[in-house]
Parts: structure tokens; sequence; C-alpha cells
């Protein structure tokens, strides 16, 4: 997500303020005109307090997404909530609803904890106290964990619970079947929060439901997009190019051929012909005459594998690249180049027969 600030780094995950932090602030701002200082203070304490709370919840999902061997690209906090940007997750249901139970448990873990501090400093805990200003902090925090935890334990995708309950429906066999109940569950549900947002002017509730209703409607399609394109490998868009260029050639020389095939891209290999990178014309620009074509090659771009997924895992190696196009190699070997537009057409026509089928 773009327009955000990062604030920290843990385990090699940034975590970032959205933009519309700032809003939450003003909005705290306008809505306390007769508070004391000392009751703002405490105002803003409380904010942080949720918002730390918010922070380990989302960072338990990251992690345990890390140790299954899925790749976390950031934590945003926004003024509703976290959200954790998980690359691949819904590749596999149980992967799905591991990572999805985390972050609940660590919020009734917390809750659990600073409900016990309390209990032993001898403050009652029933009934619970969500009150913002006044009261002990241990209890305070103790129920503002539990009641994150039961919020996101609701099973309206793509909420924490409506992932649980998606990845046990579909434990039973049909994926596409098991989003579509999860689907229509998490609708049903955002229908009555907005209903309820309407008769109580709730905007927050609103905002809420408005978003489980949009988040589930893009969790159906994306999983109808996933089945239709389900078995479309990188081979089948591959164009079997293995043309390749030496690593000690001249950068200028490959500028040249570059020049004369517009579009296209090249693989550079080593002397025992093994995959290092890839070079387009921008590439080559931008290295001084006699730079060896190595030195110019983009190592960092992805490779794909020819039975790779187009969706997501192709996808979103153009996505997270920015390239063009990519190469596609087996065992260091170059055996050809897939471009973009080929894989994005391949997308929206399977896209097109999922819309127009029955
Ligand atoms: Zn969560």
């Amino acid at each position: 997500m773009k327009r955000s600030l990062t604030i920290a780094k843990v385990a090699g995950v940034p975590i970032r303020l959205h933009w519309s932090f700032s809003l939450l602030v003003v909005f705290v701002a306008l809505s306390s005109p007769g508070l004391t200082r000392s009751q703002v203070a405490s105002y803003a304490l409380w904010l942080v307090v949720l918002f730390a709370s918010v922070t380990l919840h989302e960072l338990s999902h990251s992690l345990v997404a890390m140790r299954l061997g899925l790749k976390v690209r950031d934590i945003v906090l926004l003024p509703i909530g976290g959200v954790s940007e998980i690359e691949g997750m819904g590749a596999s249901a149980s992967v799905e609803g591991r990572v999805a139970i985390a972050g609940p448990l660590m919020s009734i873990l917390l809750g659990g904890l600073f409900l016990g501090l309390a209990g032993l400093t001898g403050a009652s805990l029933w009934p619970p106290t969500l009150s913002v200003l006044g009261g002990s902090w241990l209890l305070r925090i103790g129920w503002l964990n539990l009641a994150l935890a039961a919020f996101n334990l609701l099973p309206a995708l793509p909420m924490d619970g409506g992932r649980v309950f998606r990845s046990l429906l579909a434990r039973r066999g049909n994926n596409l079947r098991a989003t579509r109940v999860a689907a229509v569950l998490a609708g049903v549900l955002a229908a009555g929060m907005i209903g309820i947002a309407l008769l109580t002017n709730d905007f927050v509730l609103i905002l809420i439901g408005a978003f489980v209703m949009l988040g589930a409607r893009s969790e159906w399609q994306g999983a109808k997009l996933r089945e239709a394109v389900s078995g479309v490998r990188v081979g089948t868009v591959m164009h079997p190019e293995t043309t390749t260029v030496p690593g000690h050639v001249p950068a200028e020389q490959v500028a040249w051929w570059l020049a004369y095939y517009p579009g296209r891209a090249i693989p550079v290999v080593d002397e025992e012909g093994r995959y290092v990178g890839i070079v387009d014309h921008h590439d080559v620009a931008a290295v001084p005459p006699g730079t060896p074509v190595a030195s110019a090659a983009d190592r960092e771009a992805p490779v794909l594998a020819p039975e790779a997924d187009l969706f997501p895992s192709a996808l979103e190696a153009f996505q997270l690249s920015g390239r063009q196009q990519l190469a596609v190699a087996a065992s260091g070997r170059v055996l050809g180049i897939v471009y973009r537009t080929a894989v994005t057409s391949a997308l929206s026509r399977a896209g097109g027969m999922v819309r127009s089928g029955p």
C-alpha cells in the first residue's frame, strides 16, 4: 500500500502507518473539545495501546505465515485496524487457516495475560470495562484484546474468522464451493452490520460492514479466477526463445540488437550457459559503453519455472519486479521468455469466461 509511513521493522517486516491515520488524530482532536489536558493525554495513550495490540495481532499472522514459507510484504495500520499483506495466501486452504487463526490467538493470549495481572492486583474482572477514559489500565487492555479477538473471529470473509471458516469447509474438498458459502455468509453478516449501524447511527460500523462486503466480493472473484486459470502454466504462454547473450559481451552491442527488436528482452548467461539475469533496452542504456552486459543485467528479476501457475505466481512476479519480460528457466538453463502482456491477456480471457459462463 502506497502513501504510508514506515514506523518500525520487526523480523524484516516493515510496519507502516496509512496516511488516513492522520484523519483519526484530527477526529479525536475535534471530538474532545471539553476534555482536560490529562484526559486528552490518557485518550492518546489509549490509542497507542489499541494500535500496539493490533500490531501484535498482525505480527502473529505474519510470523506464522513466514514459518509456513509465505512471504510477508508489510503490515499496514489503518484507522479501522491492521492488514498484513501476505503473498500467496489462499493458495492452500490449510495454510490460510493456520495463518488466520494466529492473530486472534495472540489477542486471546494478551487478553488473558492482562486480565490475569489485573486479577492479581485484586481488581474485579466482571463486568467487562471498555471505557476509553478512566478505570484500571490492566483491565481495559485485557478486555480490549479479548474484544479484538472476538471481533476478528466473526465468520465473515475477509476477516480472520471467515478465513478459518472457509479453510474448515475446504477440508471437505471443494475450495470454490467453500469460498462461495463463506462469501455468502459474509454478505449476510455485513448487511446485518450495516442495518444495525444505520439504526444506531454508528459510522465506524458502516465502514466495517462495507469493508467486509467488498472484501468478500473480491475473495469470491479471486477464487473464481483462480479456479478458471488453475492448471494454466507459465509454459503455455512462454515464448520458446533460446537466444541468450554471454555476460562478457559489451552492453552497446546488445543495445544494438534490442533496438532491432523493440519490446524484447534477452537473458544473460555465464560461460557455462547458466542464467545470470535479464536485460531490456532500459538496462543496457543505463550503463557506459564498454560495460560487460552481465553488469547491466537485472539479477534480482524473478525467474519463472515452466510449471509455475499463471495466477497468482507469474502475475505476482511481474507486479513485484515491474518488468515487462521475465525469463523461464529450469535448473539454470533458459527455456524462453514470458511477456507480461501474454500473462494479463491469458488471465483476462479466463476472467471473461468466468463472467460469461453459467
Ligand atoms: Zn487478524
